[in-house]
C-alpha cells in the first residue's frame, strides 16, 4: 500500500522521527513544520492522510483540522492528531474539530502503522467513489448514485462480543449515541448471529477466561457471511503479540484497555463508515454491470450480453458434448403497431411482447433483446425437436391474446415469426447458429410470417 502522508508538527525531531517510520513502511511523507504550510500544502497537493500535531505556535492544530475539515477540497482527508497523552480532553476537542483518529505521544510504532494503513484504506475507497460520482455526473447518470447517500450518516449497528458483564455495560453505553448495539457473552453464539444479520462492526473484548478470541476473529475472517464485516479488538496494555496476530488475522483495528469512550467512538465510526463506502462500492459495480447489459425498455439482457455470452455458451456445448438451440423472433408487420397507434403504444407491445418470452423459456435459457422488435434465445441443452416446440409455444404465446395498450386503452392483435437453429458438427462457430437462425427467420417471414422455421 503506498500513499501520501503529510506529517505537520514544530519540533523537527518528531518529524524526523515519524517519517523515518512511514518511510521505512514504503508511504511516501512530506513535512510541515507549521499549520499554514500544512493548509497551503493540502490546497496546492494530493495528500492521503495527515498526522497533525495539536501543539504548534501560529495556528495550532485543532484549527489547523477544522480549516481542513471546511474546505471542500481538502474536507475528505483523514486527519490523525497527535496528542499528549496527559491531555484527555485533546480527544474531544479533537473530535470536535473533525479528527478522524487520535495517536498518543511518544508514538508507538504499531499503533503508528496500522491506523495510517486504516485510514489510507478508507481514503482509498472515498476517492473512488468520489471519481465514480464525478463519472456519473459527466454521462447524466448522477441521480442513480445519489439514491443510496442517506445510507452514509444513518447509524451503524455494532456488534459487542464480550465476556464479563459489567465491561459489556461500559462498552454498550458508550457507542449507544452513534449506533444500534447488540451484546453477546458467547462468541460461538456470536458467530451465529454474525452470520444471520448484517452488522457494520464487531468489537470483540479479549477478556475472556477460557476463550481464544483471536479464534472467533478468525472465524469472522472465513466465512463467507462475514468477512467482509470490520473487526475491532479490545487488547490488554502491552500485549503486542496479540495485535500483532490479529491485525495479521485481517482485525481491522485494535484498542487498548482501559478504553477511552472517545476513542472507541472514533475508531468505531471511522470502520463503520469504511463498511458503507465499501457496500456502496460493491452495489454500484454490480449496478454499472446490470445496466450497461441490461435493455433499458424490456429488462432482457441486452446485445452486448449475447455477443460476449453467446460464445462462453456455445463453447460450453461444445467440450460438454451437448446440443444447444437458438431461436430469433421477430415481431410481424411491427411498423404498422408503431404509425396506427405511435410510438409509445409499440413500445408497450415490446414489453408485454418481452414478458411472454420469459413466461415461455426455462431459467437456464438466455434471453436477449437483440434490436428493435427482434429478439434472441439462447437455449442451452436443448436438441432440435425441443427448441421448435419452445420456439411454436412462443409463437403460440403471442398469438393467442391480444396486447394491450393502456395508454389508449385499446388492444392488438401482434404475431411473431421465428426461426430457430441447433448446433452441429459442422458449425463453425456461435456467428454461424446466429446467421443459420436468421436465414431460417427470413424464410418464415417470405412464407407469409406467424410460423417456425427450423435451419436447413
Ligand atoms: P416484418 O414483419 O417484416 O418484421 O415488418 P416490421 O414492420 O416488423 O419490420 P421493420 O423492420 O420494417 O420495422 C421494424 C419497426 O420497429 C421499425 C421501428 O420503428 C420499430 N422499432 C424498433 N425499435 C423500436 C422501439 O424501441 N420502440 C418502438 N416503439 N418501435 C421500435
Ligand atoms: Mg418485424
Ligand atoms: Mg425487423
Amino acid at each position: 500500500m503506498t500513499a501520501r502522508i503529510l506529517v505537520v508538527d514544530d519540533i523537527p525531531a518528531n518529524v524526523k522521527l515519524l517519517e523515518a517510520r512511514l518511510v521505512a513502511e514504503y508511504f511516501e511523507v512530506l513535512t510541515a513544520e507549521d499549520g499554514m504550510t500544512a493548509l497551503e500544502i493540502c490546497d496546492r497537493t494530493h495528500v492521503d492522510v495527515i498526522l497533525l500535531d495539536v501543539m504548534m505556535p501560529g495556528i495550532n492544530g485543532f484549527e489547523v483540522c477544522e480549516r481542513l475539515k471546511a474546505n471542500p477540497k481538502t474536507a475528505h482527508i483523514p486527519v490523525v492528531m497527535v496528542t499528549a497523552l496527559d491531555q484527555p480532553e485533546d480527544r474531544v476537542r479533537g473530535l470536535k474539530a473533525g479528527a478522524d483518529d487520535f495517536l498518543t505521544k511518544p508514538v508507538n510504532d504499531l499503533q503508528l502503522i496500522s491506523r495510517v494503513k486504516s485510514l489510507v484504506r478508507l481514503k482509498t475507497l472515498t476517492d473512488e467513489l468520489r471519481a465514480r460520482a464525478e463519472t456519473a455526473k459527466h454521462v447524466g447518470i448522477a441521480d442513480v448514485l445519489r439514491a443510496g447517500d442517506g445510507q452514509l450518516e444513518d447509524k451503524g449497528s455494532i456488534m459487542v462480543v464480550d465476556g464479563r458483564g459489567s465491561s459489556q455495560e461500559r462498552l454498550v453505553r458508550t457507542l449507544q449515541p452513534i449506533a444500534e448495539v447488540h451484546s453477546m457473552s458467547d462468541p460461538q453464539a456470536a458467530l451465529f448471529e454474525a452470520a444471520e444479520n448484517s452488522f457494520d462492526l464487531i468489537i470483540v473484548n479479549s477478556n475472556f477466561d477460557d476463550y481464544d478470541p483471536l479464534r472467533l476473529c478468525s472465524q469472522l475472517r472465513s466465512l463467507e457471511r462475514t468477512r467482509m464485516i470490520p473487526l475491532l479488538i479490545v487488547t490488554e496494555q502491552g500485549d503486542e503479540q496479540m495485535i500483532i496476530r490479529a491485525l495479521e488475522l485481517g482485525v481491522n483495528d485494535y484498542i487498548i484497555r482501559p478504553v477511552d469512550p472517545n476513542e472507541l467512538v472514533a475508531r468505531s465510526l471511522t470502520q463503520i463508515r469504511r463498511k458503507r463506502y465499501n457496500d456502496r462500492l460493491r452495489a454500484n459495480v454490480t449496478q454499472s454491470i446490470e445496466l450497461a447489459v441490461t435493455d433499458g425498455l424490456t429488462g432482457l439482457s441486452n446485445r452486448r450480453y449475447l455477443d460476449s455470452h453467446l460464445k462462453v455458451l456455445f463453447n460450453r456445448a461444445l467440450v460438454r458434448g451437448r446440443p444447444m438451440s437458438l431461436c430469433i423472433t421477430d415481431i410481424d408487420r411491427f411498423k404498422m403497431v408503431n404509425d396506427t397507434y405511435g410510438h409509445d403504444a409499440g413500445d408497450e407491445v415490446l414489453k408485454e411482447f418481452a414478458s411472454r418470452i420469459r413466461s415461455a423459456v426455462r431459467g437456464a435459457d438466455l434471453a436477449c433483446r437483440y434490436g428493435g422488435e427482434e429478439f434472441v434465445i439462447v437455449m442451452p441443452d436443448t436438441p432440435r425437436d425441443v427448441a421448435a416446440l419452445v420456439a411454436e409455444r412462443l409463437r403460440q404465446a403471442v398469438e393467442s391474446k391480444p396486447f394491450t395498450i393502456r395508454s389508449r386503452d385499446e388492444e392488438v392483435s401482434v404475431t411473431a415469426s421465428v426461426g430457430i437453429s441447433t448446433t452441429s458438427a459442422s458449425l463453425s462457430g456461435p456467428e454461424e447458429l446466429l446467421k443459420l437462425a436468421d436465414q431460417a427467420l427470413y424464410t418464415a417471414k417470405n412464407s407469409g410470417r406467424n410460423r417456425v422455421v427450423e435451419a436447413a
